[in-house]
């Protein structure tokens, strides 16, 4: 995360993992998570599969609605009176995206459109996301036709979803993510789809154009301090969705309830665009992060591959 180089990483320690610790360098958001074991607020756990909770405001609110599908990244604006349609989904970003490209082709894209919001809806309900917006963890705004990746982070704690979030919105630190995932399965949204959130942070220099993610002064870069010159892009947070494991690593396996729930939200979140996002991890962006763990890399690329953690024969 942006602040990773300012904190001291020791803060960031559970006593079981102060070995491991010192050898990682734990993202800011990612660590802060770890903090919330130390502070005892882990929060409660949720129990079962996919916790009916839902506690649907907003919902995802698509700026592709009335964002010119041209260009300026001129926001649509958080459309606040609107929003009771909820459920949210995206019928508009999806045809945004096909429309900002073969504007013709409108008529044929927006009855695909329907299809997909759907079959997105469907999907969300499915995964039983709860939804716990705060606008403190919003950086600006993100319409469709700017997202190009989902980037996969370790929490680095064994605290709830619901703890994480609590910490980061006490923290002041100015990091969250789209999502966090329980080792149960249940998912925590936090930011909308259409934000911008502060998760991936500074990269690699060089990585704005490695990743075709130039700034291009979108996000508001509040709360963002120059680190300097060795880690000096950071345009990744403008261009994507951040996901949370609840996780430590070297701390063994990821549950199978987990791993099916990213499975459900990347096809969520590909549905929701109309388009498959690139997949990577938080240390890809900016080498040196310890996220995600070792015991991920076979399924990264197995998500990479195919967008399943399971092993491309035994996709079902
Ligand atoms: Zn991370």
């Amino acid at each position: 995360m942006w602040l990773f180089d300012l904190v001291p990483c020791a803060a960031f320690e559970t006593p079981g993992s102060r070995a491991r610790m010192a050898k990682r360098v734990a993202c800011t958001a990612c660590a802060i998570a770890v903090s919330v074991v130390l502070a005892g607020c882990a929060g409660s756990s949720e129990s079962g599969d996919h916790p009916n909770v839902v506690r649907i405001e907003a919902s995802e609110q698509s700026p592709a609605n009335t964002a010119p599908a041209s260009a300026s990244a001129q926001s649509s604006g958080e459309a606040p009176a609107a929003s009771q349609n909820s459920a949210e989904l995206p019928v508009s970003d999806i045809a945004l995206s096909s429309a900002a490209s073969a504007p013709s082709a409108s008529a044929a894209s927006s009855a695909s459109s329907e299809d997909n919001k759907e079959q997105a809806k469907k999907l969300f309900k499915k995964l039983g996301i709860k939804q716990d917006f705060r606008k403190e963890f919003v950086h600006g705004d993100k319409p469709a036709k700017y997202q190009k990746y989902i980037v996969l982070h370790d929490t680095e704690g064994d605290g709830s979803a619901e703890g994480v979030i609590d910490y980061w919105d006490g923290s002041d630190a100015g990091v969250a993510a789209h999502f966090v995932v329980n080792k149960d399965g249940s998912i925590v949204q936090c930011v909308k789809l259409d934000k911008i959130t502060h998760h991936a942070g500074f990269g690699d220099t060089g990585h704005n154009k490695k990743y075709g993610v130039e700034d291009e002064s979108r996000d508001d870069k509040e709360g963002t301090v120059e680190i300097g010159s060795d880690f000096a892009d950071y345009g990744m947070n403008s261009y994507s969705i951040g996901i949370e494991m609840v996780h430590v690593g070297g701390s063994g396996d990821y549950p199978k309830k987990q791993l099916e729930a990213l499975d459900g939200l990347i096809a969520y979140i590909d549905t929701y665009y109309g388009k498959e996002s690139k997949i990577i991890d938080h240390k890809a962006w900016r080498s040196g992060n310890s996220d995600t763990s070792e015991e991920f890399a076979d399924y990264l690329k197995n998500y990479q591959d195919h967008r399943s953690y399971k092993k491309a024969s035994s996709k079902s």
